[in-house]
């Protein structure tokens, strides 16, 4: 019985085409689901840190004032939290491992100049805003403690 199946399962692997593929001399094909490499819509960043909390081994880093998201492709064992607990679901897992390298190198990404320059104005105007109100509040409380005074003498 064993011999018939060795014998059918070899006929089968005669007459069909190899499972293997010539990569690297034919482009590698991965499934839809592979767990490759990690990659970022910068631009749609908002800088909250929750994928540099979230990954396990500690390669991601972020600078929001710079506006850029590094990652040490090395130490990624793309087990995709960052990809999940994305707020603006602007990570991604993309098919394709990371390339051989004599050094573990991070790469690091940079959001485009338009993009820095709306952020830096926004800011500016976030602080102007909260200095205001600071400003306001420091009057109020200004003109009730010299109206306590004044109640105070009479
Ligand atoms: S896929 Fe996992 S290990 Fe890689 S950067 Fe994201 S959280 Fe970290
Ligand atoms: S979780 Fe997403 S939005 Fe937040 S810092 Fe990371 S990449 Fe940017």
């Amino acid at each position: 019985m064993a011999v018939m199946t060795f014998a059918g399962a070899a006929l089968k692997n005669f007459f069909s085409k190899p499972v293997t593929t010539k990569y690297p001399a034919e482009p590698a094909e991965y499934k839809e689901r592979t767990r490759g490499h990690i990659e970022i819509s910068i631009d749609d960043c908002i800088g909250c840190g929750m994928c540099t909390r979230c990954c396990p081994c500690g390669t991601l880093s972020i600078d929001k004032i710079k506006g850029t998201w590094t990652i040490n492709r090395f130490d990624c064992i793309a087990c995709g939290f960052c990809v999940e607990k994305c707020p603006k679901k602007c990570l991604t897992m993309v098919a394709g491992y990371q390339t051989p390298d004599g050094e573990k190198e991070t790469v690091t990404y940079t959001k485009s100049p338009e993009v820095l320059e709306a952020e830096a104005k926004q800011r500016e105007e976030m602080a102007k805003k909260a200095a205001e109100a600071k400003k306001a509040a420091e009057a109020k409380k200004a003109a009730e403690a010299a109206k306590a005074a004044e109640e105070k003498k009479d």
